[in-house]
């Protein structure tokens, strides 16, 4: 059974894997290249928030199983977004940590059907949510099983797709002691600068990242442009390995 404090023994914590789902082949490859690559736990999400109804919306049940086999392949903890309550049981057997997106970070009635489970929850922040909701939406969960995950928030500054706020995700654990990790991937919506965000993020003494990562990012059917491809991410885990962090940060 995974649960917070064992994920966190991984310092920093490695979540990588593609924005979706797309098939059982697909899931399979990336999960063992970036298992090989050093992560410590899988993104594998079945349903997709999309800006516009007619974009793909994540093959849904349909990949159950093939999560299934992705965890008896890899042995490695496996990261599921849920959009809705329901989603919440179905992956009961499935997904070892829950996940709530930037757009459901206020969504009410999913943080409290995740009370009651025991499975760790990372909570994106919403896309201009304040440290006080942030925390709020939090104890919705249970502070305890929450990893906060710093995406990226809308500001006047349009050089990336959204702002990495450093402040607030430093503001989060060390003020509100949360365990917070980092999304490069959203936040600059383009993949060369997402290694450069990796390494301040882990250099700031932050406790993980999320990368999108697939074999052949042009592959990839969303968030192609800020997909790694798993040699990169590869590189980039040999030299979070050879940062030196101060346990004081
Ligand atoms: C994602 O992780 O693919 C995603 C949709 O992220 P966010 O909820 O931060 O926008
Ligand atoms: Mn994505």
């Amino acid at each position: 059974m995974t649960d917070r404090n064992n994920l966190l023994k991984n310092k920093p914590l490695l979540i990588a894997g593609p924005c979706s789902v797309a098939s059982r082949k697909q899931i399979l490859k990336i999960g063992q290249e970036v298992k090989e690559a050093g992560a410590h736990a899988i993104r594998a999400q079945l349903w997709k928030p999309r800006t516009s109804p007619g974009s793909f919306q994540g093959v849904g049940k349909k990949g159950i199983p093939w999560i299934k086999e992705l965890k008896a392949l890899t042995g490695l903890p496996i990261a599921m977004e849920m959009m809705s309550p329901e989603h919440v049981g179905l992956v009961e057997d499935v997904a070892d940590v829950l996940w709530v997106g930037a757009r459901n970070m206020q969504n009410y009635e999913l943080l409290k059907r995740m009370k009651n489970d025991p499975r760790p929850v990372i909570l994106k922040r919403g896309l201009i949510a304040t440290i006080k909701e942030w925390i709020g939406a939090a104890e919705y969960i249970g502070r305890d099983r929450v990893i906060l995950c710093e995406r990226g928030i809308r500001t006047g500054a349009d050089s990336m797709r959204f702002t990495l706020d450093f402040n607030s995700a430093l503001v989060a654990k060390h003020d509100h002691k949360m365990p917070v990790i980092v999304d490069p991937s959203h936040t600059a919506g383009r993949r060369d600068m997402v290694p450069r965000l990796s390494l301040a993020a882990i250099a700031a003494g932050l406790d993980g990242l999320v990368v999108e990562t697939h074999y052949n990012p042009e592959e990839e059917l969303v968030d192609k442009s800020q997909t790694i491809s798993t040699k990169v991410f590869s590189e980039l885990v040999k030299q979070i390995n050879n940062l030196n962090v101060s346990k004081e940060n």
